[in-house]
Formats: structure tokens, C-alpha cells, sequence
């Protein structure tokens, strides 16, 4: 900025000026912390790498930001995860290769409230992955009987989505409250992977 310029500036558009000045300075605080950030989430979902796929690092920083918080609402056993992709789409989703390797990707967006429900959803797959949940006796005998309607439109789609919403949906905040409670032998099937 010219000081011949700033001579010309009132107070009022200095104090402005310097106001705008510290949150520029205070966003380049953030933007360094970013690997750090990474670093965290990793540790909390037990993950080894994460990607921003051309995401731009103040909005990558907002989604992971909120990741980590996220994941601290969560009281259940994380398996092993390989890797976080954040992209610029318009939905979760989950990659499983041969072997170990499990991705999610989880879709740049400011809407925590689906943010949420897309973490929740994709980690679901991924213990169905870990654990071999749809393998068990008790997987089989809930299968039986389960109304994939109680639990969304999506659940309906393939067992395979349907162990991924009933995760979604046994962790949400509002179960129990506004979402009524599974059935008791399908809650303790899901409980089972989840905290086991
Ligand atoms: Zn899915």
C-alpha cells in the first residue's frame, strides 16, 4: 500500500483496513496449520493419508476442521482406514480395492449437517469392510427382518448401502429422540461392530 495513499485514508478506514489486515493474518496462521490439521484427523479416524484433491487449502481447512470436531461426537471403534480424499463433489463416497485398502471421499461443502451424515455413512462402510459385519449369523437373521424404509430411501438400494445407513443412522444425534430406536436385536448387531 503507498503511504501516499494511506496519508489520504480516514481513521475509520484505517481501523477497517487494519481489522481486514488481522484476519488475513489470521487466516495465513491457519492455512500453515493445515498439514497439522491433516495430522489430527488422521489420528482420530485412524486413517494414513488424506487428500485434497484440488481443493482449494482454506476450504480443505474447513472440511477438515469440521471433520475433527465431528469425530469427536463419536464413541465407536474406528477400524483401520487408508485413506481421506476432500473433493469439490456433490456426495460421499467409498473405495475398496482388493486387500486392506479402504477410501472415503467426502465432498467439499459448508453444509455440516450433511458433512456429518456423509462421514457417518462412509465409515459405516468401512467397518462393514474391516469387520466383515455382513458375514455374521447376526447380520444374516436381521437381514430377515429389517424395514429398509424405517431407515431411508437409500438403505433399500443394496445390503451393501444398507449397513452403511443403519451406521449412519444408529450414530446420529438425533437417535432416540426424533429417530426412533432400532429394533432391539438389529441395535445390538450394529452395537456390536460399532463399540466391539
Ligand atoms: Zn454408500
Amino acid at each position: 500500500m503507498k503511504s501516499t495513499y494511506l496519508t489520504k485514508l480516514t481513521k475509520t478506514v484505517l481501523m477497517i483496513t487494519m481489522g481486514m489486515l488481522l484476519s488475513v493474518n489470521a487466516w495465513a496462521q491457519d492455512t500453515k496449520s493445515l498439514s497439522g490439521l491433516e495430522e489430527e484427523v488422521k489420528k482420530a479416524l485412524n486413517c494414513s493419508f488424506i487428500t485434497t484433491d484440488g481443493v482449494p487449502d482454506n476450504e480443505a481447512y474447513q472440511v477438515l476442521d469440521f471433520i475433527l470436531r465431528d469425530s469427536k461426537t463419536f464413541t465407536f471403534n474406528l477400524p483401520y482406514l487408508r485413506k481421506i480424499i476432500i473433493s469439490n463433489t456433490v456426495k460421499g463416497e467409498y473405495t475398496e480395492n482388493a486387500g486392506q485398502f479402504t477410501g472415503i471421499t467426502l465432498p467439499n461443502t459448508r453444509d455440516e449437517k450433511f458433512l456429518d451424515y456423509c462421514l457417518r455413512h462412509e465409515m459405516g462402510h468401512v467397518i462393514d469392510h474391516a469387520k466383515n459385519a455382513r458375514e455374521s449369523n447376526e447380520w444374516t437373521a436381521a437381514r430377515k427382518h429389517v424395514e429398509t424404509k424405517s431407515i431411508s430411501t437409500y438403505a433399500g438400494t443394496n445390503d451393501q448401502e444398507l449397513f452403511a445407513e443403519m451406521v449412519a443412522y444408529r450414530t446420529a444425534k438425533e437417535y432416540g429422540k426424533s429417530l426412533s430406536p432400532l429394533p432391539n436385536d438389529i441395535e445390538k448387531m450394529i452395537d456390536k461392530y460399532l463399540y466391539n
